[in-house]
C-alpha cells in the first residue's frame, strides 16, 4: 500500500498527521474517515503555486462535490481558493460556513428555480448557466432584482476524455452545456442581446473526472481559446475568464500514473501561453475546478475485521463494518483501492489474496477484489486509503447504516469535523 502525505509507520502502526490510527479507531469507533489536513493544504498551495494565481489572476475553484462539509469550505477559504458547488445544499453549506458568496461558481445542468433564486439572493459570484431552460429564470429574477449577473457559458466541446463511462462529460452526447456542433452555443449567445441583465465574463467545458494524460486538456485549450477569439472577433464579446473544470486523475493502485499537480498545471499554462500567441489574444484569466485531486489521497477509512469466509480454492472474503454506504464507488464504476492492517504494517508473515466485502445486503457490496493482505484476523483494524473524494460526499443510508463521522488529523493532533449519525439521526425525518 502506497502511503500519502503525511502517512509514516512507526512501531509497525500507521500513524497519519502524526496521530496513531489505532488511537483514532479507539477513541471514535469504526468506520471513520480520516483526513490528513497538511495533505489538502499543500495542495491547495501547490495548485495556487504553479497554476500562476498570484501572478496572472489565476483562480483555482475547488469542486465542493468531491467532499465538502463546512470545515473543508473553511480551509478553501482560507488557502484562497474560490469554491465551486451545484446544489441548494452545496451553496447552504458554504453560506453557513461563512464563505465569501463572491468566490463561488454555481453549477448544474439543471437548477432548480429554488436554487437559481437562492444563488442570485446570496449574490454568488458567477452563474455557470448550462442551458436555455436556466438562462430564461436566470434573466428574469435578474431583471426584477434590478441585478447585473456575471455568468459562464458551460460549452460542451466534444472531446472524448478516456476515462469510466460514468465521468466523461466533454463528448457531445451529454446531458451538460451546450454544444459547440449543433449551434446551440451560439444561439446562447445570440440571445443575449435581449438579456441585458446577464453579462457573459467566461466560458467554461468539464471534459471528465481521472484524466492522467494532458492530451485532452491541450484539446480543450485549443476549442476554448478558439472561442475566445471567434467571440471577440464576431460578437464583440470579451471573454476575460476561461474555465477548463476539474478531473486531474489522482492515485487509487499501482496500475494509475498520475501527473504531479505542477507538471499538469505547468503544461496547461505553456500550452495557453502559445495558443493565446498563436491566435494574437489577451491572455484571459484561467480557472481550474480540482474536486479529486485536491482531497482524494488525503482521505482514508478506517473499517474494523468481522467476519472471514474461507471458501476453499474460490475466495476468502474479509467482511468489514462499512461498505458501498461509505464507498460507493467501486460498485458504481469498479474503482480500486489499497488497504492494509493497521497495527500490522511491517509483518513478514506470508501474504493471502482476499476479497474485502461491505456489509450491505448487494453482492455487489466488495470493496476490493482478490487484494493481498498480511496476515489478516477478526478484530483487526483495515484501511482503506484515497477515499477523500466522493467518499463522504456520495455516502448513503442503504440499510439504515448510520454515515461515518469525520476526522481531520494534523500534527499529532485530532479534530472531529462530522459526527457519526445516530440511530435516531436515522428517523429524524420520520413522522
Ligand atoms: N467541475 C465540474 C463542472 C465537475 O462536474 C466536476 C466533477 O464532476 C469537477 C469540476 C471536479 O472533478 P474532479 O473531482 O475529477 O477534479
Amino acid at each position: 500500500m502506497k502511503l500519502h502525505g503525511t502517512m509514516e509507520v512507526k512501531d509497525n502502526t500507521l500513524y497519519i498527521g502524526g496521530v496513531s490510527t489505532m488511537d483514532l479507531a479507539k477513541r471514535y469507533k469504526t468506520p471513520l474517515y480520516v483526513f490528513d489536513e497538511e495533505l489538502i493544504i499543500n495542495n491547495c498551495r501547490e495548485y495556487k503555486k504553479y497554476f500562476k494565481v498570484e501572478e496572472n489572476n489565476n483562480k483555482i475553484a475547488y469542486a465542493g462535490k468531491a467532499f465538502l462539509p463546512k470545515y473543508m469550505c473553511n480551509i478553501i477559504n482560507k488557502e484562497g481558493l474560490y469554491l465551486d458547488v451545484v446544489s441548494l445544499g452545496e451553496l447552504y453549506t458554504a453560506y453557513k460556513s461563512n464563505f465569501p458568496m463572491e468566490k463561488i461558481l454555481f453549477h448544474g445542468n439543471n437548477k432548480t428555480i429554488e436554487e437559481i433564486k437562492m444563488g442570485v439572493d446570496f449574490g454568488v459570484g458567477v452563474f455557470v448557466v448550462d442551458n436555455f431552460y436556466e438562462l430564461d429564470i436566470l434573466e428574469s429574477f435578474c431583471r426584477d432584482k434590478n441585478k447585473i449577473q456575471n455568468i459562464y457559458f458551460r460549452v460542451t466541446p466534444g472531446i472524448d476524455a478516456h476515462t469510466h463511462k460514468y465521468i466523461k462529460t466533454g463528448q457531445i452526447d451529454s446531458k451538460f452545456g451546450f454544444a459547440l456542433t449543433n449551434g446551440d452555443f451560439y444561439n446562447a449567445v445570440n440571445k443575449l442581446k435581449d438579456y441585458p441583465h446577464l453579462k457573459l465574463v467566461g466560458i467554461h467545458a468539464h471534459i471528465g473526472s481521472q484524466i492522467f494524460e494532458v492530451e485532452p486538456y491541450e484539446e480543450e485549450v485549443d476549442v476554448m481559446f478558439n472561442l475566445v477569439k471567434t467571440l471577440k472577433d464576431e460578437y464583440d464579446i470579451e471573454i476575460k475568464e476561461v474555465d477548463f473544470g476539474g478531473g486531474i486523475g489522482v492515485y487509487y493502485t499501482e496500475s494509475d500514473k498520475p501527473k504531479t499537480i505542477k507538471e499538469f498545471c505547468e503544461k496547461i499554462i505553456d500550452k495557453c501561453e502559445k495558443k493565446c500567441k498563436e491566435l494574437k489574444i489577451n491572455m484571459p484569466s484561467l480557472i481550474l475546478e480540482p474536486g479529486r485531486s485536491l482531497v482524494a489521497n488525503a482521505g482514508s477509512t478506517l473499517y474494523s475485521i468481522g467476519s472471514i469466509k474461507d471458501i476453499k480454492d474460490v475466495r476468502t472474503y474479509v467482511s468489514v463494518d462499512g461498505g458501498m454506504t461509505d464507498n460507493i464507488r467501486p460498485s458504481l464504476y469498479q474503482a480500486g483501492y489499497e488497504c492494509a492492517v493497521v497495527n500490522k504494517m511491517n509483518n513478514p508473515k506470508t501474504s493471502h489474496k482476499v476479497t474485502i466485502a461491505g456489509k450491505c445486503c448487494e453482492s455487489g457490496d466488495i470493496l476490493i477484489s482478490n487484494t493481498s493482505i498480511l496476515d489478516i484476523e477478526s478484530g483487526d483494524v483495515l484501511i482503506t486509503t484515497s477515499t477523500g473524494a466522493y467518499g463522504y460526499s456520495m455516502a448513503s443510508n442503504y440499510n439504515k447504516i448510520p454515515k461515518n463521522p469525520v476526522v481531520f488529523v494534523n500534527k499529532g493532533e485530532d479534530k472531529l469535523v462530522c459526527k457519526r449519525q445516530s440511530l435516531d439521526d436515522l428517523l429524524y425525518l420520520e413522522l
